[in-house]
């Protein structure tokens, strides 16, 4: 494919680059995908945009020249840039983000039966404008309590509720696809299962999952993989200026403790007694949501930093909550995913914080 030589060319404002150490990305927010380039790359397009390739070629050694010709054809084969002799009527896209909701999401852990009101957490979740709820059943009988919970949505914020909970053969897939006249459901994950499968429920776009996860506990949380990546715009912004799993997130442990996540260990009180309005207006339980993908160590020079998720309960360094998330396998010099538990370096976080495999 060919392309112009003497018309300045541009990145698309949807296409966000992101510096790293030892490579870089172009994430593209409107096509959601995320490519990683050589800081060679990077550094033509952070120094030269706005310059037509023929005045940029005349910056570099012929052999140069070469390799610039394949990254153009690549950036403009793939749509991250194009041409244009007018690139100031082009502004980029704010890195500002907003949203209106006091609080956005909610975990609620239980084991069997709840051990605090719920209906009293839901209301005030409906309160704070919360839109998306996950229920966790570390243990589970039957499916009375999750109907109930469903059953008490009417007319609340929460748009879209996850189910996860144990194989159990009494519970078998017809009961849970009847889960799903509750509008609200939006999809259910059976750990402990015997085989790895995702089932349609008829007449919804929902699935529910099986897996063979053992899961026992809120310790399985955490695991960074490059499969939970995200580049949307609302992802992208969200992690220039806040943390990407706890910002505007209450919870509450199988206990009844309100927490950033049920997996910390600071709690502001037992969801039956506490207004949860009253704990996400204390700094102490805000100061999770402040914490930035570029202000953790290692993540800070990973190109993959406003991509993906975090994890500030279980970190490299349990003392220092600017650590790296323990559970991440990725070695950025050379670009592959390990798995984080054989790591001989995470060995006493592994210990401090009792994990299993
Ligand atoms: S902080 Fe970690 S353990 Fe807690 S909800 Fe987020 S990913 Fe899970
Ligand atoms: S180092 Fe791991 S946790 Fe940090 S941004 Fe990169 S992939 Fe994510």
């Amino acid at each position: 494919m060919s392309y112009p030589e003497n018309i300045p060319f541009k990145l698309f404002a949807n296409c966000k680059l992101t510096a790293g150490k030892n490579f870089s990305t172009i994430s593209d927010l409107e096509n959601q995908g995320i490519q990683p380039i050589p800081n060679s790359l990077l550094t033509v397009l952070q120094e030269n945009q706005g310059m037509s390739i023929s005045e940029i070629k005349k910056l570099y050694t012929p052999d140069e020249s070469t390799i610039l010709d394949s990254y153009f054809s690549f950036l403009f084969e793939n749509d991250y840039i194009f041409f244009t002799t007018s690139p100031e009527q082009f502004p980029e896209i704010e890195e500002t983000w907003y949203a209106p909701e006091a609080i956005f999401s909610a975990i609620m852990d239980f084991r069997y039966e709840p051990s605090y009101d719920v209906i009293k957490v839901l209301n005030e979740l409906s309160v704070l404008q919360c839109k998306h709820i996950q229920l966790r059943f570390f243990e589970i009988e039957d499916l009375t309590a999750v109907e109930h919970i469903l059953k008490s949505l009417d007319g609340s914020t929460i748009i879209s509720v996850d189910v996860l909970m144990p194989h159990k053969d009494s519970i078998i897939f017809d009961n849970l696809s009847y889960l799903f006249k509750y509008p609200r459901l939006s999809g259910i994950t059976v750990f402990n299962a015997e085989k790895e499968e995702t089932k349609s429920v008829e007449g919804k776009i929902a699935t529910i999952d099986y897996s063979v996860s053992k899961i026992n506990n809120c310790s399985s949380c955490g695991k960074i993989d490059q499969r939970y990546f995200t580049a949307t715009i609302n992802f992208y912004t969200e992690s220039k200026n806040f943390n990407t799993c706890l910002n505007r997130k209450i919870s509450i442990d199988e206990n009844g403790l309100i927490k950033n996540c049920p997996s910390m260990i600071e709690s502001y009180g037992h969801a039956s007694n506490t207004n949860l309005h009253d704990v996400i207006v204390q700094g102490e339980f805000l100061k999770y949501w402040h914490i930035r993908k570029q202000e953790i160590k290692k993540c800070n020079e990973c190109a993959f930093r406003n991509a993906c998720s975090d994890c500030r309960a279980y970190l490299e360094d349990p003392t220092d909550i600017y650590s790296a998330p323990l559970k991440c396998g990725f070695k950025p010099e050379s670009q592959n995913w390990e798995e984080w538990f054989n790591d001989p370096e995470k060995k006493r976080a592994i210990a401090y914080y009792n994990l299993e495999n």
